[in-house]
């Protein structure tokens, strides 16, 4: 499939390219386009067949539901029940990096919903993506722009490597702002499905009470069954191996210096932990950014997963950082992409190495 490749401005969208991208969607196309986000891989909430081409261009399980985008509260209103409580707050609060699970209002294709009788949905601050939401005068049901399980592209250059050939077309503008996707809350029991660039400190404060978080909240593997169904599979892993260091750097130096023929890994991890492991172990470093910064560290941290692939060792480790604010979204993205590979001691992270084939 030929894909068309469309440069768009962020701040000032050149309309007649807004509008090609729109017509793109309407006749049932598939596009590929920013968000303050991540990027969305888009289509036509209402239009089967293309939805269903979004399942194939990303390799998704078909149970896994799409976060439908709208340009308004009243195009939200329209497809959705907004519960009335929740009116004046969402109001003040769109557009912004928030997704919210309601009852669904109108017909949705099952590709959409899943079959579910629910829907998320989210109005993103994104002069690109609301301009084609607005142009194209539908609903876009657009998840986010990776085949299924693989880190998320935050960039459209990482869209043209992951979609290239496989979509009708894609807007390639700046990197996205927060580079990690939106957050997800039910609003109908208040829970904090997925959490994302919109904290849930911030949700305390503007809703006036505090989110329900659950295992799922932290990406930790959970017995129920998943509320939000996409919860249930691995996701942002890249092909190489990556174990999670749950603990302070200093014991994860101590336990890694107590491995005999320990194998060669990277590791990812904050700029002081970066300097301290290349001192101390001699290892190559992908740094994320400095602690104080964590909201630039989730934003690098897609792009740390799809780098991590590019050094050709069997192993990357990542450390763990503090579950405030941003970081309960950092965490979760962290867990779901090592597989729940985590290791505290010399002992578990020997019974990973030996379990992955790594040591004898
Ligand atoms: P993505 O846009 O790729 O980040 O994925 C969207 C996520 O939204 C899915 O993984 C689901 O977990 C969640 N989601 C979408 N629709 C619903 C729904 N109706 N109920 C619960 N979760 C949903
Ligand atoms: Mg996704």
């Amino acid at each position: 499939m030929d894909t068309k490749i469309l440069k768009i401005d962020t701040v000032e969208p050149q309309q007649s390219r807004i509008k090609e991208a729109a017509r793109i969607v309407k006749s049932g196309g598939i596009v590929v386009f920013p968000t303050e986000t991540v990027y969305g891989i888009g289509a036509n909430a209402f239009d089967a067949k293309a939805c269903a081409n979004i399942f194939k261009a990303k390799g998704r399980p078909s149970d896994n539901p799409l976060i439908v985008t709208v340009c308004s509260l009243e195009q939200a209103e329209e497809i959705a029940e907004i519960p009335s409580q929740y009116i004046d707050t969402i109001k003040k609060l769109w557009p912004s990096p928030i997704t919210f699970i309601v009852k669904a209002k109108a017909k949705f294709p099952k590709e959409v919903t899943a079959g579910l009788d629910t829907i998320a949905i989210r109005m993103p601050a994104h002069p690109v993506a609301l301009s084609l939401i607005k142009e194209a005068g539908v609903p876009i049901a657009a998840p986010s722009a990776n085949p299924s399980k693989k880190p998320t592209a935050t960039s459209g250059s990482q869209c043209i490597k992951y979609f290239g050939g496989k979509v009708d077309c894609i807007i390639d503008s700046d990197e996205a702002f927060f580079g990690i996707e939106s957050t997800i809350l039910d609003l109908r029991t208040f829970t904090l499905l997925r959490p994302g660039p919109f904290t849930q400190e911030e949700l305390k404060k503007v809703f006036g009470k505090e989110p329900t978080i659950t295992k799922t909240t932290k990406g930790k593997q959970s017995e129920e069954i998943a509320i939000s169904p996409g919860t249930k599979y691995a996701h942002y892993a890249p092909d190489t191996l990556l174990f999670l260091f749950e603990g302070k750097i200093g014991e994860m130096l101590d336990t890694i210096a107590q491995i005999e023929n320990m194998p060669h890994f990277v590791f990812i991890g904050s700029s002081e932990s970066c300097k301290l492991a290349s001192e101390e172990l001699g290892c190559s470093t992908i740094d994320l950014g400095k602690r104080s910064e964590p909201f630039k560290i989730a934003k690098n941290l897609y792009d740390s997963l799809i780098m991590l692939d590019s050094f050709k060792v069997k192993l990357g480790i990542i450390e763990a950082f503090d579950e405030n604010g941003i970081g309960l979204a950092i965490m979760n993205r962290i867990r779901k992409a090592s597989s729940h590979s985590s290791f505290s001691d010399s002992e578990g992270l020997l019974t990973l190495l030996i379990a992955e084939g790594l040591k004898s």
